[in-house]
């Protein structure tokens, strides 16, 4: 049986949302009141459809593509001026999963923004979705719709991380390059002792012991790095590693706990 560490811990989670807070409002910060454009989904798409390189396309590429693939969904966890505020929010252990349909209204979301920037230029000749007044216009609307509707959905489903699990259109690049994450969590399957505080924990419902205990890193592409499982476990089986390999196996927990009721 693996030695439990009793010891109080430092509120590690606590103080990633204070982190997340600080980094998340600055880069929103220089995002409205520099010239960078319409950072949205569709002010990529329409980066991209303006050729050459650019503040949005090359954001983009930097910490949605490349970063990832680095650092994994380190942006989700500790940077992300949407999370920063659905952290705040009183449900930030929603214990499951939602099944089926939910899983993939990110990618219809993602298909539906490409699809109406492509109309939009080739059908309607509207070429300004990524600079200018119309542009930031566009960028403002996006972010009070994102924070509204994620702010809305997190009240609905009590999941403060509902909006990421099930409607970022951002997760589909996201999710791409951070399966093959040098930066991923690990254990030490000798000291884990299934007690599964770590999954009640996980604000991204990761079946953490499920890749630890076959000598796996937890290769998850919806895990956020956020640490909270490292922090919680009172055997201390979980660190930080870096390593290559190819993840992209998802371990997730769809059991709601007996005592749920939906509304
Ligand atoms: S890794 Fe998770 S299941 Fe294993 S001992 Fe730690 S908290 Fe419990
Ligand atoms: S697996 Fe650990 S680091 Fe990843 S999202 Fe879950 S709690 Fe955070």
């Amino acid at each position: 049986m693996a030695a439990k560490n009793t010891e109080k811990r430092f509120d590690l989670p606590g103080l990633r949302r204070i982190v997340m807070l600080i980094v998340g409002s600055i880069l929103l910060g220089v995002a409205l009141f520099s010239d960078h454009g319409n950072m949205q989904i569709e002010g990529l798409f329409f980066g991209i459809l303006l050729g050459g390189v650019n503040w949005i396309v090359l954001h983009y590429l930097l910490a949605k593509i490349a970063g990832p693939l680095a650092f994994g969904r380190v942006w989700c966890g500790w940077a992300c001026w949407f999370g920063m505020i659905f952290d705040l929010l009183p449900y930030p252990y929603s214990r499951f999963r939602r099944k089926g349909a939910w899983d993939r209204v990110r990618y219809a979301h993602f298909i539906i923004s490409l699809a109406v920037v492509v109309g939009l230029w080739f059908a309607a000749g509207y070429q300004d979705g990524a600079h200018g007044t119309s542009g930031y216009v566009w960028f403002l609307v996006g972010l009070i719709a994102y924070y509204v509707i994620g702010i809305a959905l997190a009240f609905k489903l009590k999941d403060n991380r509902a909006f990421c699990k099930y409607l970022c259109p951002l997760a589909v690049l996201l999710k791409t390059g951070s399966r093959f994450s040098l930066l991923k969590i690990k254990g030490t399957a000798a000291k884990c002792d299934s007690c599964n505080v770590c999954v009640e924990r996980c604000p991204m419902n990761i079946r953490i012991p499920d890749y630890i205990l076959k000598g796996e890193r937890v290769g998850s592409t919806e895990c956020t790095l956020c640490v909270t499982c490292i922090n919680i476990c009172p055997t201390n089986a979980l660190s930080l590693s870096v390593g290559l390999d190819a993840g992209g196996k998802e371990h997730t927990d769809f059991v709601p706990p007996r005592f749920f009721k939906e509304d």
